[in-house]
Order: structure tokens, then C-alpha cells, then sequence
């Protein structure tokens, strides 16, 4: 795993790190006095921490604990879902995600853009600046501000530490008073497959959501790109989903869809944001993917995490689901899960009765080689992006 973790290091954003250090250190994560902190290169700031032996706390950890945790998740989302090997495609995500990054709460993260081998639409961040998208997700994006709108709501699932608030909230996670999560393998473990089970099974709640949506529209426009990229490409989705949007259970009580993009038109006019850069062209360039509809993606078992799991084809089942819908048309942008456990429950329990619950975009099968595509993208790379595309 280590080996791995090394290998991962891919995109380094190394601008402006001095400026915005201070803005680094974000205050829900508290460092336990006494742990190593120089060798992890992060220090917390006097915070204090109860240290009576029996005491447990939440989880806890450093700015370099939080990048290893999402580099080990990373590689859990890797295996799962397979990497596209193509630098290229890489380094124009690298590119992209990279200006967008500069100007994000966190630019001094070694934000690592990873494109997924699969078919089925969805994008999902893990701590730490690991930011993944599927070629699906790609196939259906129209030009690079969609890209930009879909990214930027994903760094800010990062910068804003969702996933690792999420699990200090629910506890799903708790540690001894004396322990760190790099000084326990056994805790890594833990912390990475809360951490995975809340990135791909549940995904975020609704304020999660809300949030990324609000503060990812505002870097997009910041970063030049035209603030209506992400509501055109949940446009897309929703269409592309249309025959299915059957709600029931859970789902009952999640916003609509329309409600998002009504509250994303209300923030863009409200906040007068202007940009106006698509730069359809550049993005047809680099990205030459078709969209697979959603009845022809090759799934595996719901919750097989795609480990062991047995492919199905979408044929196969097309019966089934003319019974029953898959509840879940899945989106790490679209999901408006409750951040509680039952979503995931109720999946396994539907899965394990057949192949009901399955949801062809998170389900779909995965390519074989998880091996990430490493490509060096320096500042200047990134500045010379954004004058050929006339971004400010
Ligand atoms: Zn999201």
C-alpha cells in the first residue's frame, strides 16, 4: 500500500502555498498534541485534546493523515472502477482541475485528477485532493465548463472536508485519546472503509450537496468558465434518467432534481456571475468519448465493491427492471443521500433478493488495470492553459 500511496503522487498545484498556508490548517480537524508531527509535516495549533487513556474520541487527523487516508481510498475507488490509461486525458483533467484548484480554499493540496474506466456516470472526491470522474461522466459533458462545473463541486466536497466530517458526525469511526491514524493500521483500515462506504455507497446529504453546488459554481465563475457549466450537465443527467426517476422509501423525501437547478439559476442571477468561457471546441479536442445509455452499462452486484463481483449484463436484467426501477440513479453530484447507514442497508438486502437495487451508474462494471496515470503539470503548464483559452 505504501509503494502505491508514492505512486499516486501525480499533479502537484504548486502555487501560491506560502499565501494561503494559514487557510490550510481548517479547524474540524483537530491534531492530537504529542503525535509526530514533524515527520508528517504538519503541526496542529495548540489544540487540546482530552488524553485520559480510556478516553475515545472522534476520528482525528493531520493535513498529511488526511492525504494518506484519501490516497489509500483512492486506490480502493481505483480497484473498483479501473483507470482509463491514456496520459493525455489525464493531463487535460490535470489541466482543468488544476486552474480550478489554484483558485479553490486549498490550492497547495496535491490535487490528483483520476479518470475512471467505466461507463457509468459519476464522479466521486476523496480527502485529501484525490478528485475522480468517470469516462462516463466525460461522454456526457458537453464542453469544458460542464467539466468545470463538475470538478469544481467535487474540490469543494475537499476543501470543505465533507466526507471526513461526515464520519466524525456519525462516529462510524472513533479512536483512543493516544492513538493517530497514521500509528494505526488497524484504524487506517477503519477510517478508509467508512471513508469509501461514504464517497461510493451513500454519498453526501443534502447540505453537503447544497454547498458544493454554491461555492463550486462561484470557483468555476471565478476561474473564468461560464457558472451555467454544472446545471447544463445535471440538465443532461436528468434527462438521460428521465425514464427512471421512480421515487420511493428514502427517496421520497430528497429534492427534486429541478429544485437544484432552480436554486443554482436563483444564485448565479443573485450573484451576478458573469463569466462566459465554454471552450466547447478545446474540450471536443481533448475528449472524444461516447455516452453509453443507461440500459446498455454492464453492471456488477450492487455493494460487491467489484472486488469479487459477477458481471451482469444490462440485458439480462432488463426484466427485472421493468418491475422495479433501480432506486438509485446515482451522481456523486446528483445524490441527495441522508448521510445515516440505512441507504446502504437497504441495498445489500435488495442486492442479496436478486438483482434489484442495482444502479447502473455506481454498479457498472470497471475496467482492469487501477494503476493511476501520472502527469506532471507545473503552474506555468496551467497559466499558459488558461491564456490559450482566454480564461482571466
Ligand atoms: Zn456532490
Amino acid at each position: 500500500m505504501i509503494r502505491t500511496l508514492l505512486l499516486v503522487i501525480v499533479v502537484a498545484v504548486l502555487i501560491g502555498a506560502e499565501a494561503r498556508a494559514s487557510r490550510e490548517a481548517g479547524p474540524s480537524l483537530a491534531v492530537a498534541e504529542g503525535e509526530g508531527g514533524t515527520q508528517l509535516g504538519q503541526i496542529g495549533k495548540g489544540v487540546s485534546i482530552a488524553k485520559k487513556a480510556n478516553d475515545v474520541r472522534d476520528l482525528q487527523m493531520t493535513d498529511a493523515e488526511e492525504q494518506q487516508l484519501g490516497a489509500a481510498v483512492s486506490e480502493r475507488i481505483r480497484t473498483r472502477y479501473g483507470v482509463v490509461q491514456d496520459a493525455a486525458v489525464h493531463k487535460y483533467l490535470a489541466l482543468v482541475g488544476g486552474a480550478l484548484a489554484q483558485g479553490s480554499t486549498r490550492p497547495a493540496l496535491p490535487w490528483t485528477f483520476i479518470v475512471l474506466d467505466t461507463d457509468g456516470v459519476n464522479a466521486f472526491a476523496a480527502p485529501g485532493g484525490f478528485v475522480h470522474v468517470t469516462r462516463g461522466t466525460l461522454a456526457l459533458v458537453k464542453n469544458e465548463s460542464e467539466l468545470a462545473g463538475v470538478l469544481a463541486h467535487e474540490i469543494v466536497h475537499v476543501t470543505e472536508k465533507h466526507t471526513v466530517k461526515s464520519i466524525q458526525k456519525s462516529k462510524a469511526v472513533q479512536m483512543g485519546a493516544a492513538e493517530t491514524l497514521s500509528g494505526s493500521a488497524g484504524l487506517m483500515e477503519k477510517a478508509v472503509t467508512a471513508t469509501y462506504d461514504n464517497i461510493v455507497e451513500r454519498g453526501f446529504g443534502r447540505a453537503e450537496e447544497n454547498e458544493s453546488d454554491e461555492a463550486g459554481v462561484v470557483l468555476a465563475n471565478k476561474t473564468g468558465y461560464a457558472p451555467q457549466g454544472l446545471s447544463a450537465f445535471l440538465t443532461t443527467l436528468k434527462e438521460r434518467n428521465k425514464a427512471s426517476t421512480e421515487k420511493r422509501g428514502l427517496f421520497a423525501s430528497h429534492p427534486e432534481m429541478q429544485e437544484r437547478l432552480d436554486r443554482l439559476a436563483k444564485q448565479i442571477a443573485s450573484q451576478k456571475l458573469a463569466a462566459t468561457a465554454t471552450l466547447e471546441a478545446r474540450y471536443k479536442k481533448n475528449i472524444t468519448y461516447k455516452p453509453v445509455p443507461v440500459t446498455a452499462i454492464a453492471t456488477v452486484e450492487a455493494g460487491a465493491a467489484g472486488l469479487a463481483g459477477e458481471e451482469k449484463k444490462a440485458d439480462d436484467k432488463k426484466a427485472e427492471e421493468k418491475k422495479e426501477e433501480p432506486k438509485k440513479k446515482g451522481f456523486g453530484l446528483g445524490k441527495m443521500m441522508p448521510s445515516g447507514g440505512g441507504e446502504k442497508k437497504q441495498a445489500q438486502v435488495t442486492a442479496s433478493g436478486g438483482a434489484r437495487g442495482v444502479d447502473p451508474e455506481k454498479d457498472s462494471k470497471g475496467g482492469p488495470n487501477p494503476n493511476p496515470v501520472p502527469v506532471k503539470v507545473a503552474a506555468a503548464d496551467i497559466a499558459a492553459f488558461k491564456k490559450e483559452g482566454s480564461l482571466p
